[in-house]
């Protein structure tokens, strides 16, 4: 194999992690280098490395694999081992030179580190702790750091991960167990699970108070996971009951959603195109509303039934449940606020502070929403009430986006 640069490298492992997305470095832990302590901090910083969190966040991480190699045959990915695509693989040394060297330039705010399945599970288990012992205790980085844990790896090697790391993620790759069995026979979903205890259990023990002696900072930022959508035949109902019981089941912080892309000779049993991309958006969006917005996954989509994709499933929720609204805004509590279309958390919270001092006209909720014709069918106010307007049957045409004509380049 010829000796690729570590330019070459770099393009070739930054262009194979981009079909990873779960790597938002929300929450992680205040650290920094001020008085000359360390290097790097994650108190936010700019870059021009940019990946969008689905919440519109900026973030800039160095995004890599450790290498493209594996030993594994996932049918749905690009690096599996029948894939013919270039290899590359750094050393630890240079995913550590890498790091520090954007970061200081200021490019990166911390490193997202995954890898293909090199010799073992525990090996490459192992080479990833090495970049993250290396930076924290050699270099004394600051940053963030985001593992992506081997599920299959030893346990020690797992805790170890966690130890250096601000978060962790499994991927638990597909939203049916037997499309994982089928489509990624190396990979075993108990073992994913047991994983994913594990990981919980370690950062619940980390989060105990009144500890004599806590224990060393576990995946402080907690553990996420990503799902594939459009793979197999589940439905959004099922993504998102599968999410649930993730969120309940292993406390985690995040589910990605990726929609699948096809890769070069893919496997026949694979679909031939990408899903549209505005599912994978209606999917944040559901999940949006179960993590911040107090909804069920039942309330929002059928287990067997997709989203609409025309709006979003907040409005379609609220177009199926029109005997719950209009919400007077001047007089009703935080939860059925949240569920009007249109209000976020924040404006709940703004509206709810305001009307301490005086009755909400429309006028203060165009201010403070930025936003009123899709409330104003759903709210009443001091000086609007929307009358029949609620239950016209045209409420849904008149609340739907047009259709705009997608590019074709
Ligand atoms: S383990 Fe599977 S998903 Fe991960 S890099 Fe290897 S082939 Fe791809």
């Amino acid at each position: 194999m010829p000796t690729l640069d570590l330019k070459r490298k770099l393009a070739i492992l930054s262009d194979a992690a981009k079909y990873d997305a779960s790597c938002a470095s929300s929450a992680g832990v205040k650290r920094d280098s001020r008085g000359g302590k360390g290097v790097g901090s994650t108190d936010g910083g700019m870059g021009i490395c940019h990946a969008y969190a689905p919440d519109g966040r900026c973030i800039s991480l160095l995004k890599i694999l450790l290498t493209n190699f594996c030993v594994y045959d996932c049918a749905y990915c690009v690096n599996r081992v029948s894939s013919n695509v270039t290899r590359a693989r750094f050393s630890v040394k240079e995913v550590c030179d890498l790091t520090l060297g954007f970061y200081k330039r200021n490019y990166i705010e911390g490193l997202f580190l995954s890898s293909g399945i090199i010799r073992s599970a525990d090996y490459t288990m192992e080479e990833m702790v090495r970049v993250a012992r290396e930076l924290r205790e050699v270099h004394d980085f600051r940053g963030y750091i985001h593992l992506k844990l081997i599920p299959e790896a030893s346990p020690a090697l797992v805790n170890q991960a966690a130890l250096y790391a601000d978060r962790v993620s499994i991927n638990i790759e597909l939203p049916r167990d037997e499309s994982l069995t089928r489509l990624a026979p190396d990979k075993d979903i108990g073992g994913i699970k047991k994983a994913m205890g594990a990981v919980r259990l370690g950062v619940e023990a980390g989060q105990e108070k009144g500890r004599k002696a806590r224990p060393a900072k576990f995946a402080p930022a907690g553990q996420s996971t990503q799902m594939i959508v459009g793979t197999d035949a589940a439905s959004d109902g099922e993504i998102l009951k599968r999410s649930e019981s993730l969120y309940g089941a292993y406390h985690l912080k995040r589910v990605y959603y990726s929609a699948f892309s096809p890769i070069p000779d893919s496997a026949a049993r694979l679909p031939l195109a990408r899903p549209p991309l505005v599912r994978e958006h209606r999917l944040y969006q559901a999940d949006w509303l179960m993590r911040f917005y107090g909804f069920a996954r039942v309330e929002i989509v059928g287990e067997a039934e997709d989203l609409d994709l025309d709006i979003d499933p907040k409005l379609a929720w609220a177009l199926r449940n029109r005997g719950d609204f209009p919400v007077d805004l001047n007089t009703a509590e935080r939860e059925p606020m949240l569920r009007v279309p249109g209000l976020g958390v924040r404006s709940v919270d703004r509206m709810l502070g305001v009307r301490r001092i005086k009755a909400l006209r429309l006028e203060d909720v165009r201010r403070i929403s930025r936003r009123i014709d899709k409330l104003k069918p759903f709210i009443v106010t001091a000086d609007w009430t929307p009358g029949p307007l609620t239950d016209s049957a045209d409420l849904r045409a008149r609340l739907t986006p047009a259709a705009s004509q997608m590019s074709l380049f």
